[in-house]
């Protein structure tokens, strides 16, 4: 049985801890900063046995090379053909390792950014910046046509698996779900959710992929109506992907 926890750092980034069954040992997701997970390490007594990276962003990086001096035997597994370069397991579609006896499974899912990757496992996946609740990453480096492409490998998940992102976003991405899908009963109900959490402070992930399959526009750009979008957003291309380039496009002005 998996455990993960989130230690915060910056103003919205979770950098994810995934604890196994022995209680040791701590695999982080995307530290940003090394100083929050040594803080987390020495608070709970364990130690560092790997690092996961989603995608080359300095949010996501920064903390590695300090972790990596002080548990110098851990190994850093992250995305092949990426401008971050200090990766020990260089890691393309398809290909699989395990980490405190969880196998994980690789998916490709540029977009964001060309070197994005995804890691899929024991009923998680640990998206970085590709999927978030209620929304997805702005197109950096890759294509809306790339971007749609990558929410396919979200899409055919178990609506069971837990999704973790990076960062704390449900709450603005709630209030253009709301503004884009008007009678979609479900995104209603989970804005006001979530709008009570983020009052208390209270974290709104990990979400679930049968959730988001229910309230994310861009998961389900090719469900949202024409008529919802304003007129300078509508898209030339009648089609799922011209209809999430526009919602993109939108998101990016909202
Ligand atoms: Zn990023």
């Amino acid at each position: 049985m998996v455990q993960v926890e989130a230690i915060k750092a910056y103003n919205d980034n979770y950098i994810w801890a995934l604890q196994g069954s022995d209680n040791k040992e701590v695999v982080v997701v995307d530290p940003g900063l090394a100083e929050p997970v040594f803080a987390y390490l020495k608070e709970q007594g364990k130690t560092l046995a790997a690092i996961l990276i989603t995608h080359h962003h300095w949010d996501h990086t920064t903390g590695v090379e300090a972790l990596k001096q002080a548990y110098p035997h851990i190994t850093v597994y992250g995305p092949k053909n990426s401008p971050f370069t200090q990766v020990d397991v260089a890691l393309g579609e398809d290909d699989t390792f395990s980490v405190l006896g969880c196998d994980f499974k690789v998916r490709t899912t540029p977009g964001h950014t060309l070197d994005h990757i995804c890691y899929i496992g024991v009923g998680l996946v640990f998206c970085g910046d590709t999927l978030f609740s209620g929304g997805c990453g702005r197109l950096f480096e890759g294509s809306a046509e790339q971007m749609w492409q990558s929410m396919q490998v979200f899409r055919a998940l178990d609506d069971n698996t837990q999704v973790y992102c990076t960062h704390e976003y449900t709450q603005a991405n709630m209030q253009f779900a709301a503004a884009s899908q008007p009678n979609n009963a479900d995104v209603l109900a989970y804005q006001r959710q979530v709008e009570a959490k983020r009052a208390q402070d209270i974290n709104t992930l990990p979400s679930t992929i049968g959730l988001e399959k229910r309230i994310n526009p861009f998961l389900r750009a090719d469900e949202i109506a024409l008529s919802a979008l304003p007129p300078q957003y509508r898209p030339q291309q009648d089609d799922a992907a011209g209809k999430f380039a526009a919602l993109r496009a939108w998101k990016d002005n909202f």
